[in-house]
């Protein structure tokens, strides 16, 4: 992997940099459940290692990071199958979206996906767990700004599709993901995501990012997800990359 800013830096000054933002990371976590009265150990760090290499991600295993999040099959594949072998234990999160096509390979990488957000991928998870025994745990995602270009199930739907998801496909829904409109506040959207999974009796929240997981945390996040407080600023791509 190309990446211009790891063309001087030595592996040994990386693998500094992410165990100290790891830790640093931890610590902002742990303030920000006791400043919302909960116990840090209900919230789970994903370190998001979408773009980075093993350079970047083997120091946050060795640093005791046991969550991964990938938002790309196809990149997911090629790179946490080595990396799995030498760390047995790890939970990979796939936190990007899910084609059906895409769905047997998923399967065989991830343990957790957070991106359920409609029927035909419901229905299909639900027909691989009767033949293959196995499902993965399942946040499904809400598009809690009803943005256009967002996946998503639309506030207004997710009652059914939780009850479809959960009630009659009996799918192991864990909880709710949402992806707050970059524009807006998120205290908004993670207040309506916890409002939806109380009505719903969902216990999980996947919600939070470097910039809002504070905030997240505040709302009842279970789950964060950090990429770049914890691996650095991601290079951007040259050209836009295809859809997964
Ligand atoms: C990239 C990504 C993140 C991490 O974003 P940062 O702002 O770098 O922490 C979290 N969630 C999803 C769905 C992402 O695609």
């Amino acid at each position: 992997m190309t990446d211009p800013h790891v063309a001087e830096t030595t592996d040994a000054s990386l693998a500094v940099s992410v165990g100290q933002n790891l830790s640093a990371l931890r610590a902002r976590v742990a303030a920000a459940a006791q400043a919302a009265g909960r116990d840090p150990a209900t919230i789970t760090l994903i370190g998001v290692s979408k773009v980075h290499g093993a350079e970047r991600i083997r120091p946050a295993i060795d640093a005791g990071l046991v969550d991964f999040g990938e938002n790309r099959v196809q990149e997911a594949g090629q790179k946490w199958p080595a990396l799995r072998q030498s760390a047995p234990g790890l939970r990979l999160h796939l936190v990007g979206p899910l084609q059906t096509n895409k769905l047997r390979e998923a399967l065989g990488l991830f343990d957790v996906i957070h991106s359920v957000d409609r029927e035909k991928l419901a229905r299909k998870l639900a027909e691989m767990r009767d033949t293959e025994g196995t499902c993965p745990e399942l946040f499904l995602q809400v598009n809690t700004g009803e943005e256009p270009q967002k996946a998503g199930v639309p506030p207004g739907h997710v009652d059914a599709f939780v009850a479809l998801c959960r009630d009659t496909l009996g799918l192991p829904v864990r909880g709710l993901m949402c992806l707050p409109p970059a524009d807006e506040e998120p205290a908004l959207h993670f207040a309506l995501l916890a409002k939806i999974a109380a009505r719903n009796g969902v216990s999980d929240l996947s919600m939070g990012m470097t910039g809002d997981f504070e905030t997240a945390i505040a709302f009842g996040a279970t789950h964060i997800r950090v990429g770049t407080a914890l691996f650095g600023v991601r290079p951007k791509p040259v050209t836009k990359a295809p859809a997964p």
